[in-house]
């Protein structure tokens, strides 16, 4: 078994499941009702974690993952202060001339 994804969302962690049973890989969830003994158990231990059973799957699953994640931070695209150019809002610094984004 081996681990693809965890989140302290339990629901991404079965949309994610979701996803990859569909393209026919078989997966396993860890601490799926984790979510009730929050608070008795280390933190650590109680993430919902997302499994792949089969390590010929492990590739593939990977990849559906990243498709499927949504941008870390959706934020909206910014004007360099520097340059004046506009940056795409995930990018934390000027593609152009490297300035820190400021906020
Ligand atoms: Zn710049």
């Amino acid at each position: 078994m081996i681990k693809v994804f965890e989140n302290f969302e339990f629901s991404r962690v079965g949309q994610m499941q979701s996803l990859l049973e569909s393209h026919g890989i078989k997966t396993f969830i860890r601490n799926e009702y984790g979510s009730s003994v929050v608070g008795e158990l280390p933190f650590v231990e109680v993430v919902p974690q997302l499994f792949v059973l089969e390590q010929k799957d492990l590739a593939r699953a990977k990849q559906l993952l990243l498709l499927d994640l949504p941008m870390e931070s959706s934020a909206d695209d910014w004007v360099c202060p520097e340059c004046g150019i506009d940056v795409e809002g995930n990018f934390s610094r000027c593609w152009k001339c490297g300035v820190n984004r400021c906020d």
